[in-house]
């Protein structure tokens, strides 16, 4: 079975201190949940500060976005040994990242091929925008930010990726999507997609998270889905008692 993998994406909020503060309060509530992979995605200034307060912990950190090249002339930009020296995860192609930031199915591949490279599990985000799914173009545009974002991987080490799947019109807006709505995306459209890439063992093995607007209300209404082995939580993953009880919820 694949063990569920519960990730808290911070976006941009919390200052070191404020990170701090957050963590002590989730840091014995998550230790005990250890059935649950748990990852905290804090910004880029708190990784050092949160890493040196999970280590020995079993919690994973993760980072929201970086770069594909080693090194260079690149400002703004981190690259992939250097996320690893604190973390073990790297949010991909978030659609934060693609409609503000001009993140692109091609950079999505770039920056997959590079956390594979260094080690690091990658969480590549897909999903349809509101326009896309009232027009019945979620399989259609979630196909091809699959086959363009995960061409050339290798298929003996695919199934160290995560997949969220995200409906863009579920993000942050309170309207999640229904957990057999989003339950049939993942196993009638991602799935058979992964297994056309990587073979049907590979795409078994695969953990795809669903994404947007999860709550401690409806954490079990999607972790009871066949297809659905997690969660890629925003706003709820700020509030400890409710992350919390979202990463319970997913103790299979
Ligand atoms: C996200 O940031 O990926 C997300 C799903 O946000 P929220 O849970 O707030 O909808």
């Amino acid at each position: 079975m694949r063990k569920s993998i519960v990730a808290g994406n911070w976006k941009m909020n919390k200052t070191v201190a404020e990170a701090r503060e957050l963590v002590s309060k989730l840091l014995s509530p998550l230790m005990e949940i250890i059935d649950v992979e748990r990852v905290l995605c804090p910004p880029f200034t708190s990784l050092f500060a949160v890493s040196s307060m999970l280590d020995g912990s079993g919690i994973g950190l993760g980072v929201q976005n970086m770069h594909w090249e080693e090194k260079g002339a690149f400002t703004g930009e981190i690259a992939p040994n250097m996320v690893k020296e604190l973390c073990n995860y790297v949010i991909i192609g978030h659609s934060e990242r693609r409609t503000y930031f001009g993140e692109t199915n091609v950079t999505v591949n770039k920056k997959l091929h590079a956390a594979l490279k260094h080690d690091l599990t990658p969480i590549v985000c897909v999903g349809e925008t509101l326009d896309e799914y009232e027009s019945g173009r979620t399989s259609e545009v979630v196909l091809r930010q699959i086959n363009l974002g995960f061409a050339d991987v290798d298929p003996a080490i695919a199934s160290r990726i995560v997949v969220a799947y995200e409906p863009v019109w579920a993000i942050g807006t309170g309207k999640a999507s229904s957990g057999e709505n989003a339950n049939q995306v993942h196993g009638q459209v991602i799935r058979p997609a992964l297994s056309g890439l990587f073979g049907e063992e590979n795409a078994q093995a695969i953990r795809i998270q669903y994404g947007g607007s999860v709550t401690a209300a409806n954490a079990s209404e999607f972790f009871s889905q066949s297809d659905i082995d997690g969660a890629l939580v925003g706003g709820a993953s700020l509030k400890p008692e409710e992350f919390t009880s979202i990463v319970k919820a997913a103790v299979k």
